[in-house]
């Protein structure tokens, strides 16, 4: 019945399959997040031609598309305590290494002054109103609001469901050249080879099935991170996971098939805040994130104690944001810090078997009722109104119901305080995972390649894609006014074109994109779990090598919509693989990168302690390592690489 309801319909755009667009400029973006709208603006701030690629429409696109309510690790603002040094060091000894000192350090450097260029673009980031006048995070000198730590302030809140708007404007009146709603697809090399330099990349369109060719003497990825590759559900395919679901790779897999390197690839967590099973997030009651640091009560309504790193009871709500005794400041927000050594233990991280055994009784509920005015304020109203993906079904939905914060507890779910529970074999790149490895410039292994925002390795958060995209978008800028014209391969653009619509010509009882997808995810579930071994990882590889040899012929698409997800979905698979391979690379576990291997039982050898990096040379898996700090000193090699923007250029 459905399936004839849909038969019957129209496809609203005019087709135009296997119509061809060429298109020439200097720098091309690709992906038009935060990383990728803010490296268009730093491109054409330096007066240099700059075509920006989103899969969807720039204006709200992305994880950070509909909001944000913090802004991390602004060191430099006035008010900070802290130095960018501090901070990025505690984020790298919070992950034991494994995370990317060159990207962390280039936000903790830079996050602060896109802050203030956000203002002048038009985004909110102070209490102008006065709204919190006298609050106990706000600067009354600047009207910041700051979150977590009150002490150390590097952390604001903010108003970021008015940024992507003010960004979107702001390219335009840059003159970016914005392609919306065309899908990158592949990279063009030089002479079609593998490794060689990056001369451009192709696209197809969403609404019409055009094929574009971009040419462009730079390029820059920032199509952040791969979704759907254990958590996919077809009857919800939009809150499969935690970030949207159109973002889920296709720069990983157009980049390793390109020869780009990769890190960390062998790193995924037990899911959180996604799928069918969860509810929707920050929409529960919990002390996470938008939601640090609410009270939180039992079900005969006793408060369940915050904890101090050292295990001390905390006595009251404003210790929560102050750092434990001897310690001078704590990380908090984004969920990345999976280890709390700079952190209070909260209830949410206490398991719940812990606290029904000292008597406290399911079910837990958020206690926003007896925060003091201005935090309860902060959390429901400010944050949960900006935070992504929380305004409207959040906010205005449970305000409409007649949730009021003055009266009324919100419940936990799950088996405390999150909002699902998850199988160890429902996995997710999440918090801090693999990807691209960058250098000082954060230029790819792959001359004329960039990367910036989620889609580096151990990336996460708007003030980092923002600090590395203008980043990024300089350095390419820099580099594709000293290169020379670059080169199409018109034999690698005609076997791109020959992939796409190949899959319109299937007929369509072959297989579609959500069943394709569903096959990959639980292959992943099944021999890529919490628990590893090579046998299970060698025969999870051979299943999607099949899958890609039988299945991906049987793809088909009725329209370009199809046509996208279908490539998606080959997309996820090529993904799934690179994940496969970068886990039989790593013989050794490691409690840091959520790594159990059976056959290496030993957790964090002192020899393993490195980075294992991924690539594809002449079509064969080339595994490499790095020392755990290859990035050298932060302040000598910043210094060495950004002159000019530390003598004032481009602002
Ligand atoms: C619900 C939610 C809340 C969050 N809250 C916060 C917060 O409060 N503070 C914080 O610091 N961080 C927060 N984050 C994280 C933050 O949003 C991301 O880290 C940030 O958006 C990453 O930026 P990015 O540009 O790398 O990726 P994105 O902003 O996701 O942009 C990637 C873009 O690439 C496009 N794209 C993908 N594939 C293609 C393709 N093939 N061709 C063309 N375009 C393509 C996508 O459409 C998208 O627009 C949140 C994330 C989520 C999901």
């Amino acid at each position: 019945m459905g399936q004839q309801f849909y038969n019957k319909l129209e496809w609203p755009y005019p087709v135009k399959w296997h119509l061809k667009n060429e298109i020439s400029t200097d720098v091309l973006v690709l992906g038009g997040g935060i990383a990728g709208s803010w490296a268009a603006v730093a491109v054409a701030k330096k007066g240099v031609k700059v075509a920006l690629v989103e899969k969807g429409a720039t204006i709200r696109s992305g994880a950070g598309g509909s909001g944000c309510d913090h802004w991390e690790s602004a060191a430099t603002n006035p008010c900070s305590h802290i130095t960018p040094e501090e901070l990025t060091l505690a984020m790298i000894k919070d992950h034991d290494g494994y995370n990317n000192g060159i990207s962390h350090y280039i936000e903790c450097k830079e996050g602060y002054d896109r802050l203030l260029d956000l203002e002048k673009m038009g985004g909110k980031i102070r209490d102008t109103e006065d709204e919190f006048k006298g609050a106990k995070f706000r600067d009354e000198k600047t009207k910041f609001l700051f979150a977590y730590d009150y002490e150390n302030k590097f952390t604001l809140r903010v108003w970021g469901t008015t940024f992507k708007p003010a960004l979107y404007k702001e390219c335009k009146r840059l003159g970016v050249d914005i392609y919306d709603r065309i899908m990158a697809t592949s990279l063009l090399t030089e002479a079609g080879k593998q490794g060689t330099r990056i001369v451009g990349a192709t696209g197809v369109n969403g609404r019409t099935g055009q094929f574009i060719v971009f040419k462009a003497k730079a390029t820059i990825l920032c199509m952040s991170r791969p979704t759907r590759v254990w958590l996919f559900s077809p009857g919800l395919p939009g809150i499969s996971e935690f970030r949207p679901p159109q973002c889920m790779g296709d720069g990983h897999a157009m980049g390793w098939k390109a020869g780009v390197e990769f890190t960390l690839m062998e790193r995924s967590i037990r899911g959180q805040w996604s799928g069918e099973r969860s509810y929707p997030p920050y929409g529960t009651g919990n002390t996470h994130n938008t939601w640090y640091a609410c009270s939180l009560v039992d079900a005969n309504g006793k408060e369940i104690p915050w904890i101090d790193r050292d295990g001390n009871i905390l006595k009251s709500i404003f210790q929560r944001y102050r750092p434990a005794s001897g310690q001078k400041f704590f990380l908090k927000g984004g969920g990345e810090s999976d280890f709390h050594l700079y952190e209070y233990q909260g209830p949410d991280i206490l398991p719940v078997e812990i606290l029904l055994k000292k008597g406290f009784k399911l079910p837990f509920y958020a206690d926003l009722p007896s925060m003091p005015k201005y935090e309860r304020k902060a959390i429901w109203g400010l944050m949960v109104g900006q935070e992504g993906k929380s305004k409207i079904p959040i906010l205005q939905t449970y305000t409409k119901a007649g949730f009021d914060p003055e009266k009324h507890l919100l419940q936990s779910y799950g088996e405390g305080w999150t909002s699902a529970s998850f199988l160890p074999r429902e996995r997710q790149l999440f918090g801090v995972p693999g990807g691209i490895l960058n250098d000082w410039d954060l230029k790819t292994n792959l001359v004329g390649l960039y990367a910036a925002g989620d889609q580096l390795f151990a990336s996460d958060c708007v003030g980092h894609a923002a600090a590395t995209g203008y980043y990024a978008g300089r350095h390419a800028a820099d580099y594709a006014m000293r290169s020379s014209e670059p080169r199409v391969d018109f034999q690698q653009v005609k076997s791109e074109k020959n992939r796409i619509y190949s899959i319109i010509n299937q007929s369509d009882d072959g297989i579609g994109w959500k069943e394709f997808n569903m096959y990959i995810t639980r292959i992943m579930q099944n021999y890529c779990g919490e628990i590893k071994s090579d046998e299970l990882l060698k025969l999870g590889l051979k299943l999607l090598e099949d899958m890609e040899r039988d299945e991906a012929l049987k793809l088909y698409a009725r329209n370009p919509h199809e046509l996208i997800r279908s490539l998606e979905v080959l997309n996820i698979l090529t993904n799934a693989k690179m994940i496969i391979h970068s886990c039989l690379a790593r013989k050794a576990s490691s409690k840091h990168l959520h790594f159990i291997q059976s056959d290496y039982p030993e957790m964090d050898p002192p020899e393993w302690h490195k980075f294992i990096t991924v690539k594809l040379e002449n079509n064969k898996v080339k595994i490499g390592e790095l020392p755990i700090d290859y990035y050298g000193s932060l302040t000598e090699n910043y210094a060495t690489h950004n002159e000019e923007y530390i003598k004032g250029g481009i602002n």
